[in-house]
Parts: C-alpha cells; structure tokens; sequence
C-alpha cells in the first residue's frame, strides 16, 4: 500500500500558476485552488500558450480566441481574475533561455510564495506518455523560480523594475505520477472545479460526446476516488512538492 499524502502547507498567501495549456489547470488542480481563494489567498494564471493546436476540428487563429475565452471563464469560476497568456507557440514550446526568462519575469511580477505547474515528468505513470509542451514548461518552471531569485540571472529584468523575487517557498506539481502532499477539499470545492473544467465547452465538445457538465464531473471526482486510498477516503488534490531553502 502506498504511503498517505502529507497535507500541503497553508501558511501562504499568493500563488502563481504556470501552465502550457488552457485546461490544463482545471483537469484537476482547480479544486485546491477553489479551496485557496476562498480561504482568502491570492492566485493568479500564467498560460504559456493560447492552445491554439488542441482543437482538431478548429483553425488555431479561431482556437486561440475561443480558448482564451474559455480560460478566463474557468478561472473565474474559481476565483483566479488575473489570467495572462506568453503567446509561446502551442505544441512546440521552445525550452531554453527565453521561456526561462519570460517565467522568471512573471515571478517577479507577481511574487508568489507558492508556485504551481503541471507535471513534467516522461509519464502521467502507467506508461501514459506525456506531451513536450508540458515536460518543457513544468521543468523551466522549477528552473526560473530560482533565475526569479538571482539578481545575476536576467539582469536587464531589474534594469526594467522586476526586481529579484526568491520569496518562493514551494512550487507545486498537479498531476504527476509520484505526489507527495494533499490539499483536501469541500463539497464546494469540488462543485467549482467541476464547473471550471466544463467552461472548456469547445474544447471538450471536440473530444467528447458528453455534455461537459458530464464529462467534467466524471474527470475530476474520478481522479479523486483513486487518490481516495491515500487520503483516508478524504476528496483531495495531489500535488508533488518541491520545497525550497
Ligand atoms: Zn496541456
């Protein structure tokens, strides 16, 4: 039997999401972030992209504008306002030096304690292969937090006024094979999280027969039912923690 989860520390109060994709968040993460921002924290969402190659039957100029649309929807509906997109070009993100710069910009900019990404490892486990955008994008993360704290790293970022930020105490991965901590949530919370991934409509419509409400509930209460035996039966978010200093 696997080890139970650690509850996630809550002595925090702003949190920066950094994710390659519209969705990408709301397939899971949302519910911990409904919890967080009605506990009062502050969460702002940064998309490395507009999405535009995941909707097949869509031309991307069209995608990028109904996605971002539809991001911005799902973040309300959890109580996340600040939604900002990078433009990098959907499914073939660059890793490198100006990924890591334009991350460690937003980590100054917004100067969170808690930085949260989606999993970059090779799987989602079970040999479930997962995608370049978000292995690039969940490794540059935890890579420009400590660029964000280095006054040496990106110099002409502080000759712009983004001074040196090294207050990040944790970045959080959702979705990744091998978590570490839980954040419980609510009847609420799972309501919320529900609603958020089903304002992808056009995305989901495309991969799914089922009205989103549906398909939204089935995702997010069946990641937590097999998390159940790691969280005494508790609904809960996984995240694998990487604490700092
Ligand atoms: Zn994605």
């Amino acid at each position: 039997m696997e080890d139970r989860l650690v509850p996630m520390p809550e002595d925090w109060r702003r949190a920066l999401a950094i994710v390659a994709h519209p969705d990408d968040l709301e397939y899971g993460a949302a519910a911990a972030v409904a919890r967080w921002t009605s506990a009062g924290k502050e969460v702002a969402y940064l998309l490395v992209t507009r999405g535009e190659a995941g909707i097949d039957t869509m031309e991307p100029a069209e995608a990028a504008r109904v996605r971002e649309a539809e991001q911005r929807a799902s973040a309300a509906v959890v109580g996340v306002e600040s939604v900002e997109f990078l433009d990098h070009k959907d499914g073939v993100i660059e890793e490198g030096v100006a990924l890591r710069r334009d991350l460690a910009a937003a980590i100054r900019r917004h100067r969170p304690e808690v930085v949260v990404t989606l999993n970059h490892q090779d799987t989602w486990g079970r040999n479930w292969w997962n995608t370049p955008d978000h292995r690039v994008v969940g490794r540059a993360v935890l890579d420009a937090v400590g660029d964000a704290g280095n006054r040496w790293i990106f110099t002409d970022l502080a000759e712009d006024g983004l001074r040196p930020w090294d207050g990040v105490r944790w970045v959080a991965v959702a979705g990744s094979p091998e978590p570490t901590h839980a954040v419980e949530v609510g009847e609420e919370d799972v309501e919320r999280a529900v609603a958020s991934l089903a304002e992808h409509r056009a995305y989901i419509t495309a991969l799914s027969d089922k009205e989103p409400a549906e398909y939204a509930r089935e995702i997010i209460t069946g990641a937590m039912d097999e998390l159940a035996g790691r969280t005494e039966g508790r609904r809960a978010v996984a995240f694998r923690l990487y604490p700092r200093g």
